[in-house]
């Protein structure tokens, strides 16, 4: 990286399921050294509400994001969206469809692990949560399962019962990866392929990989820079725009400090140029 000036372009709030407030998050990232920052939270851009004004109190330079999840061919696929505009009604639709279909799908997964004897209502799921809290989804309910004593930390719960392909999974009615990524064109934002290095499965890897991306996020989490090679190298084969950021979540994911992932100003002024260009 050529200078100092950075910018985490991947963090979550209790918005999603971060733990600390989008207030919190930014002063945290003035007090970090960071320059600028996205929030991108899972299907909803709630932190905005609060975040646009404090961002210019303490002259951190804030860029409009999104972490959208979607599914090809049944395999799951995060996408980030950036610099649309955050009042576009398409955006703030697609946001609200996504928090149905996750309300109906936490429902499906509440009448799983009913049957399998671990009785949970949507109160316990979203009751202990911050009052921002926009979506919910997995961890929360894995949160309620813990503090009903059915398993002792998140990620048994992910193994043994909500993780994909388990006994009390459910996919829901997932959105496409076609159209997640027109509605972010729509709202004059980019669409990147998140954390490409977590798709396990190939196949999906390669089809997404020929879809209309406008970039793909190299830099991640605590990720040492030798690993990002293969990302960095396809991202000029495909002219496609680079991106990074550290997918804080605040105390859940301990490893993965805010600031820990970031892109340079010059990557940064390339995002905005292409932005610009929507
Ligand atoms: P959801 O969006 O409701 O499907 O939940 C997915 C989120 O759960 C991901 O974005 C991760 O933050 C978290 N997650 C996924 N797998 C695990 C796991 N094995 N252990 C802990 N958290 C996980
Ligand atoms: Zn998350
Ligand atoms: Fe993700
Ligand atoms: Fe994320």
């Amino acid at each position: 990286m050529k200078n100092e000036e950075r910018y985490d372009l991947h963090c979550h709030t209790t918005c999603s399921d971060g733990t600390m407030t989008p207030e919190e998050t930014l002063k945290l990232a003035k007090s970090s050294g960071l320059k600028g920052l996205s929030i991108t939270d899972h299907d909803t851009i709630a932190a905005y509400k609060i975040a646009i004004d404090l961002a210019k109190q303490l002259d951190l330079t804030l860029l409009s994001g999104v972490e959208f999840s979607a599914s090809h061919k049944g395999a799951s696929v995060h996408i980030l969206g950036y610099g649309f505009d955050i009042n576009a009604p398409t955006i703030t639709e697609f946001c609200l469809r996504h928090e149905k279909r996750r309300a109906d799908r936490n429902s499906l997964i509440l009448e799983l692990l009913k049957k399998h004897k671990m009785p949970l209502t949507p109160e316990d799921v979203t009751g202990p949560f911050n009052k921002t809290m926009a979506t919910s989804g997995r961890p929360h309910i894995a949160h309620a399962m813990i503090a009903k004593r059915y398993v002792h930390t998140i990620s048994e719960a992910f193994k043994k019962f909500i993780g994909e392909g388990c006994s009390c999974y459910a996919a829901g009615t997932p959105h496409t990866v076609e159209e997640t990524i027109e509605t972010i064109h729509t709202a004059k934002g980019v669409a990147i392929i998140a954390h490409p290095h977590l798709m396990s499965d190939k196949a999906t890897l390669n089809a997404i990989l020929n879809m209309n991306f406008d970039g793909i996020e190299c830099y991640y989490g605590n990720i040492a820079y030798q690993n990002n090679a293969r990302w960095l190298e396809l991202a000029e084969k495909k002219k496609w725009l680079v991106t990074g950021g550290s997918d804080f979540h605040g105390s859940i994911k301990p490893n993965q400090p805010l600031g820990s992932s970031w892109i340079d100003s010059e990557r940064f002024t390339l995002l905005q140029q292409a932005i610009a260009a929507k």
